[in-house]
């Protein structure tokens, strides 16, 4: 390699040129509106996050943390509870079941997608079971057939972390619509990102939607009238304002993400980093079933060999990449008291160990795309 660039995980500031003249009147609208929580524009934001996701009825929240703990809230889940989840995910599916007093219940991964193995939850499934809640990993859907069909039977609801995933397709279905909740986040570094901390719950459930309503109002159903106790889970207009804008240009974002991850499959094949068994790239699961299944690459997260050595090569030549994630959520130190050891999660383990995550934003050009294989593969020289 005779050159060094720079490619960076994520470059919000290349979007943001390409947007900031749609955002300022915005922004501006609220300035002169001076209602800062909740309102016209969340309602609208509501409105239209539910249409994208084919869902009946949206929320809006303070994060996708929020999103996740009051959607559990609303199913009841409390003190004595399990709640099925994977271990290879971000803290907060697991963190906010723990908030409630429930008890997380892992389950491990099917090795090609990251995603819950139905087969492993079926068997998780105990008279203590509240909810079952896959993760949409990456930026693809978890295999929620058979998830939703063990859960029907016995009657356990589930709830979708779609956080990672919004537009993606399962089947034909959106992420985050499939269940009885779904979850998402529009921290900055997802796909829909806001300037600043968000969230949404989506349902098809009215009853459920207006008890989310009022959950993140503390509970009120009438104003100074509280049947339960809720939080301040409310999302601010300004958020609102600026996904509003950035929601048109989603469809284009993630056409982008995918043409990307299709140009590195294909020259992680050429350079034979794939044959030799150094470098697998993600997940082909659903790749072949056209527009019916739809992965939106929140990541594009390979398996490759001697990760932890690689890690500082890539920095030393400009090629931003993270670990997501080093350690599985079993192995935590808070979770210690559930009585996990390494070894019950092999799949989460291993994923641990071997996934990075390299550019795919969708503005990343050809040449940087090649400038990273090139890294990856002067590694291994
Ligand atoms: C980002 C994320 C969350 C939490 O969203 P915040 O908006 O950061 O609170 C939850 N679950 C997953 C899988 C995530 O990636």
């Amino acid at each position: 390699m005779n050159k060094t660039m720079n490619v960076p995980l994520l470059d919000l500031k290349a979007q943001y040129a390409r947007i900031k003249k749609d955002i300022a009147p915005v922004v501006e609208e609220v300035l002169e509106s001076q209602v800062f929580i909740l309102g016209p524009k969340v309602e609208e934001l509501e409105r239209n996050i539910a249409a994208y996701c084919q869902a009946g009825f949206g929320v809006g929240v303070s994060s996708g943390t929020d999103a996740l703990l009051v959607s559990l809230m609303a199913l009841g889940v409390k003190l004595g509870d399990e709640v099925i989840t994977t271990p290879f995910t971000f803290f907060a599916t697991a963190g906010t079941i723990s908030r409630l007093k429930a008890r997380p219940v892992f389950a491990d991964i099917d090795p090609v997608t990251f995603n819950l193995d139905p087969a492993k939850v079926e068997a998780a499934i105990t008279p203590k079971t509240r909810c079952i809640l896959p993760v949409h990993l990456f930026g693809q859907c978890a295999d929620m057939d058979p998830i939703l069909e063990v859960a029907r039977q016995r009657g356990i609801p589930v709830l979708e972390d779609a956080a990672q995933s919004i537009g993606a397709q399962y089947k034909g279905r959106r992420a985050g619509a499939m269940a009885e909740l779904g979850a998402f986040s529009f921290f900055p570094s997802k796909n829909l990102g806001g300037f600043g901390d968000g969230g949404l719950v989506v349902t098809n459930d009215p009853a459920l939607a207006e008890t989310i309503k009022a959950l993140r109002m503390h509970g009120e159903h009438a104003r100074y009238y509280h049947r339960s106790v809720g939080g301040n889970f409310r999302l601010d207009a300004f958020q609102a304002a600026v996904l509003n804008v950035k929601l048109r240009h989603l469809d284009q974002w993630s056409t982008a993400r995918r043409a990307n991850a299709a140009y590195y499959d294909r020259r992680f094949r050429e350079s034979g980093l794939t044959d030799r068994g150094l470098v697998r790239t993600p997940a082909a699961a659903y790749k072949d079933s056209g527009d019916l299944h739809f992965h939106i690459y929140n990541q594009y997260t390979l398996r490759v060999k001697d990760r932890d050595r690689m890690m500082p090569h890539l920095k030393a030549h400009g090629v931003g990449a993270a670990i997501y994630y080093p350690l599985p959520l079993h192995l935590q130190e808070c979770f210690a008291d559930l009585g996990y050891k390494p070894g019950d999660f092999p799949e989460s383990e291993r994923a641990a160990s071997e996934a990075v995550s390299i550019p795919i934003y969708p503005e990343l050009t050809d040449e940087q795309k090649d400038y990273v294989v090139e890294t990856i593969k002067s590694f291994y020289a």
